[in-house]
């Protein structure tokens, strides 16, 4: 029985989180999967209920779990609490909890929803792209680092166990995409881009079914504008990543489309990328599609069911050229949009 630690969280987390339970629960009626869920507190709701972000019962949840699912946190409300009381230091000590060292972030371009691309439709056209980035360790967490008068420093590093388990993690992603892995790095300048390669290298012998390109980072940078739909799975650093899975993540148009997974040690998470939108929370039309695309990289993930998150992401895509929520021009409301991607999810082939 898969356990799924639920951290709806605050603002219009809760509305799109319980959007991809349904969607979980309508699949889980389908193909009999046995999951089981329970919602803990987690972010701001944990800061009025238990005085702090990432409360015990929760902490405790997660690590029983086989899978998390969380909404978005934080909002207003709890901007002026402490640092050690903020709702995102919540995130860091759960990412940290769980040694959540991959970083997954899916940009499609949905079939029919080219024209949400601040790309050429032609170019926009096909665009299904898994960015990888290293979450724990390169510059953001080398030694030395400092800053006096004269001059401040960082120091990018990896160590070989750390290259190998993320690009363990690519080939494996690949196996369930389109069997393609693009590293990046900065090799023709920076020793620790050579070591990345070669360890690259070294871990693709175990994987002769994948194919495996090299791109410096800069050309990457021009690649994923000018030909984006040409690569599969990109792997690369805490740095590299953080830069080119925010370009990518324009490219499908709007926020509100954008899943994420964040895999490591122990329970893997699964998150929209979008932040609460105070703005919006409440008023139900919250489009719950990131959240629910999130859920699909849990099957796919978590469960090892990439057959039904397929379904699921062909059912969201029907949903979205049929009625979609206002964000994207439509008039669904938040249940409106999950009732059709459960209708379509008993239609639409896998
Ligand atoms: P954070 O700092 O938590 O990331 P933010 O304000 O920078 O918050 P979001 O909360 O993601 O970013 O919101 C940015 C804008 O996008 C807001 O106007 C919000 O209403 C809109 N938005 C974000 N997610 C969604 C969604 N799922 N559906 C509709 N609109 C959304």
């Amino acid at each position: 029985m898969p356990k799924i630690a639920l951290l709806p969280g605050d603002g219009i987390g809760p509305e799109v989180t319980y959007a991809a339970v349904d969607v979980l629960k309508a699949a889980d009626q389908a193909f009999g999967l046995g999951l089981e869920f329970e919602a803990f507190p987690f972010g701001g709701n944990a800061i009025d209920a238990h005085g702090e972000p990432f409360p015990e019962v929760t902490q405790r949840g997660c690590l029983e779990a086989d899978a998390i699912l969380l909404g978005a946190i934080g909002g207003p409300k709890w901007d002026n609490v402490p640092r050690h009381l903020r709702a995102e230091t919540g995130l860091l000590a759960l990412r940290k909890a769980h040694g959540l060292f991959a970083n997954l972030r899916p940009a499609k371009v949905l079939p029919g929803l080219e024209h949400l691309s601040p790309l050429k439709p032609e170019i926009a056209r096909g665009v299904d792209v898994l960015v990888i980035r290293e979450l724990t360790g390169g510059i953001y967490f080398g030694e030395p680092r400092g800053m006096s008068e004269a001059e401040g420093w960082n120091t990018e590093r990896y160590s070989k166990p750390e290259v190998e388990r993320i690009a363990r993690v690519a080939f494996e992603a690949a196996r369930k995409r389109r069997n393609q892995v693009c590293s990046v790095d900065k090799a023709n300048v920076l020793e620790v881009g050579e070591f990345w390669r070669k360890t690259v290298d070294e871990v693709h012998r175990y994987y002769p079914d994948v194919a495996l390109e090299h791109q410096y980072v800069d050309a990457m940078a021009m690649h994923l504008i000018t030909r984006p739909s040409r690569f599969d799975v990109v792997v690369t650093g805490n740095i590299f990543g953080d830069i080119l899975s925010d370009l990518a993540s324009v490219l499908p148009g709007s926020l509100g489309l954008l899943p994420s997974a964040s895999l490591g040690e122990k329970t893997p998470l699964f998150e929209p990328v979008h932040g609460s939108a105070p703005d919006i929370a409440g008023k139900g039309i919250a489009n719950p599609t990131a959240a629910i695309l999130s859920a699909a990289m849990l099957l796919t993930h978590a469960l090892n069911r990439s057959d039904i998150a397929k379904r699921v992401e062909n059912a969201v895509t029907a949903a979205l050229s049929a009625n979609p929520t206002p964000d994207l021009g439509g008039k669904a409301s938040t249940q409106d949009f999950t009732r059709q991607v459960i209708e379509a999810l008993d239609r639409v082939a896998a």
